[in-house]
């Protein structure tokens, strides 16, 4: 098999020829068909996360086959088409994992973070983690649902019941979720760095009822704001946005620190919370009603070996949308 490599935080991805590895019990290998490219990659290239493991395989938006399959599996078959997210192995004992909130999980693996993930041919994953995904939708298009759409669906479940709905950053995650909440009768507002005109026009292009830069407050009060991109700047500006207990999600992994801001912004039960990885049933739920919701993904393809343009691109934010790579 081949892997684009990160030996060391801060250096860029190797391509790197490895051993055909074999699944273990619970264990199948996944051929890759594409593997979406997310902003937490970069905080896994940038060193922004406590205890990396080294050196690692990134990639956790994994559409692949499965081509062998481990002792004890069941329920998956040999070319079976099936999506591996950023959660990959839960412990099942901790208190989190038997309350319903795996995704808190005491002695987690994620892919691309602490187990390898899909910047490759190949790659292994525990069985009880995958999603069967069907035959019907293209593999680079479903791609970027496996982490942009799973969070951001997480996250819009979590903002609650807003019907004036913020999104701070419209890149991957958010262009998926304007979708979702215009599907659910909900109006977007989006919210760009100032002056980014082309992203304010894509938002439109998305149904977004009104686009604007992140330091202007919207023409009506926001019931919830989701906060994509990484910058902690933007929390007082979002409780700013927000009505009278109104709700700010944090959707990132990693964010630059938050400034201190007026008690006021919080005051009058506004609240503030962070989103943190997802559960299997969040990915079960989003992904039987993905295809009803009509969610139509802007991707750009690179070829695997261009995994270091692709994530140089993202940082940059030259396109729009997500960023997929193909071996
Ligand atoms: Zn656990
Ligand atoms: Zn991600």
């Amino acid at each position: 098999m081949h892997a684009m490599v990160l030996k060391t935080p801060g250096t860029a991805l190797e391509w790197t020829e490895l051993p055909d590895r074999h699944p273990g019990p619970g264990e199948i290998r996944v051929k890759v068909v594409a593997c979406g490219v997310c902003r937490t990659d970069l905080h896994v290239l940038d060193g922004e996360l406590p205890e990396p493991r080294m050196p690692i395989i990134p990639g956790h938006e994994i559409v692949g086959r499965i081509d062998a399959i481990g002792a004890g599996v069941e329920g998956l078959h040999p070319g079976q088409r099936v999506g591996l997210p950023w959660l990959a192995h839960t412990c099942g004992v901790c208190r989190f994992c038997t309350s319903g909130q795996e995704n808190l999980c005491d002695r987690p693996l994620f892919n691309g973070y602490t187990r390898d993930g899909g910047f490759a041919t190949a790659t292994i994953a525990d069985a009880r983690f995958a999603f069967p995904l069907g035959e019907a939708g293209d593999d680079v298009a479903l791609a970027p649902l496996l982490c942009a759409g799973l969070i951001g669906y997480r996250s819009l479940v979590i903002a609650g019941e807003a019907r004036n709905l913020g999104l701070y950053g419209f890149g991957a995650a958010a262009h998926i979720l304007a979708q979702v909440a215009k599907w659910q009768g909900r109006s977007v507002f989006a919210f760009t760095r100032p002056g980014d005109v082309a992203g304010q026009d894509f938002a439109r292009g998305l149904d977004a009822v009104w686009a604007g830069g992140s330091d202007v407050m919207p023409p009506e009060p926001l019931d919830a704001a989701i906060i994509f991109a990484a910058v902690g700047a933007l929390v007082p500006l979002a409780l700013r946005a927000v009505r009278k207990g109104g709700r700010v999600v944090c959707a990132g992994i990693h964010m630059s620190d938050i400034p201190s801001f007026p008690y006021r912004l919080l005051w009058e039960e506004r609240q503030l919370v962070s989103v943190a990885n997802l559960t299997r049933r969040d990915g079960i739920e989003f992904l039987a009603q993905a295809p009803k919701m009509g969610i139509v993904t802007k991707t750009t393809r690179y070829r695997l070996d261009q995994a270091n343009a692709a994530l140089a691109d993202l940082r940059a934010g030259r396109f729009e949308g997500a960023a997929v790579l193909v071996p």
